[in-house]
């Protein structure tokens, strides 16, 4: 048997809010954000100390007390743009600038906000996307699979999420974890099969920006 824990970082109660104010996530205008479906709970910011210390603990005690073999981490990924304290202080220690308040790709901020990830968007999403995977590669100087796909050593491919937004990379990257597996029928049952085996659409892009780490499934 397998045991999955699971966590949900993405939103808190107002007790969490009154002792660690900046742990919620900000809006444009500088209020604290309500949950967009559960007025009674306050939106976390995915980007700093409750995520990165706060929950890590959290997670740390949980393995550490029950056997468990992971955790499922409901929307750690944050929800969206933040303009928290440490949002706004990262950002700028990173670009120089201020966070973006537009979505116009031309804008500065904001092309420096995509940059961060490495890839550019022609603002194109495919989905909702039926039977697609993701294909684990080994890395093609070494052989090896990257550390990102550790525990997975026997999986030739995963299944992929709904909807994908079709990046093009801007900045070099040296290794190529995931690639895309396209979508196809699932139904009726003698037409599931993938068309195509390989693609070299990378579904990951792994950066290093001082001693920050970036992944960005896109
Ligand atoms: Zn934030």
């Amino acid at each position: 048997m397998v045991v999955i824990a699971r966590t949900d970082p993405h939103a808190t109660y107002d007790d969490v809010k009154e002792a660690h104010p900046d742990w919620i996530a900000v809006t444009a205008d500088g209020k604290p954000r309500r949950h967009w479906a559960s007025p009674e709970l306050w939106v976390t910011c995915g980007l700093g100390p409750y995520n990165f210390e706060h929950m890590t603990e959290v997670h740390k005690e949980i393995m550490s007390l029950y056997r468990v073999d992971g955790i499922f981490i409901n929307r750690w990924d944050g929800s969206g743009m933040c303009y928290c304290e440490h949002c706004q202080k990262h950002f700028k220690l990173a670009t120089g600038l201020d966070l973006p308040r537009t979505n116009n790709p031309s804008d500065p901020a904001r092309r420096q906000h995509i940059h961060l990830f490495g890839v550019s968007t022609k603002g194109r999403v495919e989905g909702p996307m039926q039977n697609s995977y993701l294909r684990l590669e080994n890395d093609s100087a070494t052989g090896k699979r990257h550390p990102v796909l550790a525990g997975l050593e026997d999986a030739p491919r995963i299944i992929n999420g709904v909807w994908r937004v079709e990046v093009e990379p801007v900045e070099r990257f040296y290794s190529t974890p995931l690639t895309l597996i396209p979508s196809y029928p699932d139904l009726p049952m003698e037409k599931v099969y993938p068309r195509v085996v390989k693609t070299d659409k990378t579904q990951v892009f792994l950066r290093e920006l001082g001693r920050g780490r970036i992944v960005y499934f896109p």
